[in-house]
């Protein structure tokens, strides 16, 4: 064994359930363990053989969870240990520097798990500061190496970790909030993106904070001149207010939350724009559209980002349900000539499923579309060819006809 090698022990695959790890897909799931030898504990480094011994890859060992290994190598000559995620950061920096990210906003992803290499863990930037999410209890054992390699990036001022999310349970580990290395972070930091700007509550915030996966989408309403926009589940605001800097006459911001749609306001005056432009309803998206179809209210745009409707494939169906809801009442608001931007979070919904969901709630509805764009998370949330479970975020552009049947 190598020096420097974090080794817990060995994990054994059944025989004939090694493919996906030969395809590079870097999760083993428990079903394909044959046995593990040498005791590893949580978080634990264990090499991964096949049934004949033959070594495959190195990943983070996790009894508790379904997935019970990540790959964090295919190379049986590297080590897992700072150095390695000193590489990996370098090479997710050298990606983003690709992209021309900081063109595009001071605010981005600089490591998406999985399809980064980096099975458990997400890293944004904003500006100087780092806000992480750390899943498994692999990304759990590394975390303050990860922190001081970010340290050791230029400009860093401070590490904050936001491990708030559910799937830690799943892990069995607690939730886990705080600064990891450097400075306290600011409770608000100003993100600018394609000429946006928007307050992201760092330590509150969905997320971490923001929706920075919607950038680009956000971006598609640059032109609204004179039109009625309808942003439904508008969180801080974003499409609505990107829609009025694009000349939209109104803007409704519709959200459940009062703190979403306070944030709004803020961000409103953050883009000196007119109050009087926005009205803000704080009320159930399924019912409010109910009721603009029973008073036959319109829209030229109408934006449907719902939070994530489906956690698992059992889910789906009455996902599937809920889509198809909200696309029908959203189809059936639009002027003739108008536009829907609608979307899909839920990892267990296909783009191919999604698109055939929104096309049956057109064609309930009696309308026609046009699909103007096919839409996806933003590239700094990338989807990697071995990873196809990265590819949450689906979505489409459609541009309504105005004949209807
Ligand atoms: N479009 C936003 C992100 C949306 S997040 C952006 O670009 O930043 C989802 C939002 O939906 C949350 O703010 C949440 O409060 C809201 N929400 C969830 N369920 C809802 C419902 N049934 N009706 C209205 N809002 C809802």
């Amino acid at each position: 064994m190598e020096d420097g090698v974090t080794m817990g022990g060995e994990l054994f695959i059944r025989k004939g359930r090694e493919a996906s790890l030969l395809r590079r897909h870097p999760w083993v799931f428990s079903g394909s363990v044959d046995h593990v030898s040498g005791d590893p504990q949580p978080g634990d480094t264990v090499d991964i053989r096949d049934s004949e011994g033959t070594w495959l890859a190195r990943g983070a060992y996790s009894p508790l969870s379904q997935i019970r290994a990540r790959i964090w190598t295919w190379r049986e000559a590297e080590p897992v240990d700072r150095d390695f995620f000193r590489r990996r950061l370098a090479d997710c920096l050298a990606y983003r520097r690709r992209l021309s990210m900081d063109d595009c906003s001071n605010a981005w992803r600089l490591v998406h798990g999985e399809a980064d290499g980096l099975p458990g863990c997400v890293v944004d930037k904003y500006g100087p500061y780092f806000v992480c999410q750390f899943s498994t209890v692999g990304a759990e054992r590394w975390k303050q190496d990860m922190a001081a390699c970010l340290m050791e990036l230029e400009g860093t001022r401070g590490v904050y970790e936001r491990s708030d999310g559910d799937s830690r349970q799943r892990e069995g580990l607690e939730p886990s909030c705080g600064v990891l290395a450097g400075e306290e972070i600011p409770e608000r930091f100003e993100v600018q993106e394609h000429g946006l700007r928007l307050w992201a509550d760092l330590k509150r915030g969905h997320k971490t904070g923001y929706y920075l996966d919607q950038r680009d989408n956000r971006a598609l309403l640059w032109d609204c001149g004179g039109l009625e926009v309808l942003n439904c589940f508008s969180y801080s605001g974003g499409f609505g207010i990107r829609a009025a800097l694009g000349g939209a006459a109104h803007v409704v911001q519709l959200d459940a939350s009062a703190d979403a749609l306070e944030l709004a306001k803020a961000n409103v005056s953050l883009n000196s724009l007119p109050d009087s432009m926005f009205d803000y309803v704080r009320d159930d998206v399924f019912h409010w559209l109910r009721q603009c179809r029973d008073s036959r209210r319109s829209f030229d745009v109408i934006v449907l980002d719902p939070p994530k409707f489906a956690d698992t494939q059992r889910q789906l169906e009455k996902a599937c349900r809920g889509y198809k809801d909200i696309n029908l009442l959203a189809a059936k608001l639009l002027r003739p000539g108008g536009r829907l931007l609608t979307f899909s979070c839920s990892g267990a919904m296909t783009p191919e499923l999604f698109a055939k969901v929104v096309g049956e709630a057109f064609q309930d509805a009696g309308r026609l579309a046009r699909v103007m764009g096919v839409l996806s998370q933003a590239p700094d949330h990338p989807l990697a060819v071995n990873f196809p479970e990265g590819h949450y975020l689906t979505g489409l552009d459609l541009a309504i006809r105005e004949d209807s049947f």
